[in-house]
């Protein structure tokens, strides 16, 4: 088993809302949670690759496409990431107190999808 390391999290409620203000930055702390040495392709394991406009992250070496929500619970969602972020944030802190690895693995793993627990729907 490869140790991970902690990730970085917001320590409470304020800095949350600094941290994800946008959807970039919200792709961007996935990014982290998802390769946190860098971009690995999960076809060829290759590292180079660019960004396309739809977000989606374009292999150089065999030309896959894949996005960096794939495999999580934001898959299917047309919603604003961040507004997945803000819904898991008060669930996670109504549940068990947030911490690194739940938040983590709540962003990163889909643990919601695969618990069976639905996030609640929201009217936008
Ligand atoms: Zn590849």
């Amino acid at each position: 088993m490869k140790k991970r390391e902690t990730k970085p999290y917001p320590k409470n409620f304020e800095e949350f809302l600094d941290w994800f203000s946008t959807d970039d930055q919200c792709i961007k702390y996935l990014f982290t949670i998802k390769w946190p040495n860098g971009f690995v392709c999960p076809r060829c394991e290759g590292n180079d690759y660019w960004e396309t406009k739809r977000k989606l992250y374009h292999c150089i070496s065999c030309n896959k496409q894949t996005s960096i929500t794939a495999g999580t619970v934001f898959e299917d969602s047309r919603k604003s990431l961040r507004l997945w972020f803000h819904v898991a944030w008060v669930m996670m802190a109504q549940k068990t107190g947030v911490s690194a690895k739940n938040l983590s693995e709540l962003m990163g793993l889909g643990v919601i999808r695969r618990h069976g627990v639905g996030l609640p729907s929201i009217e936008v």
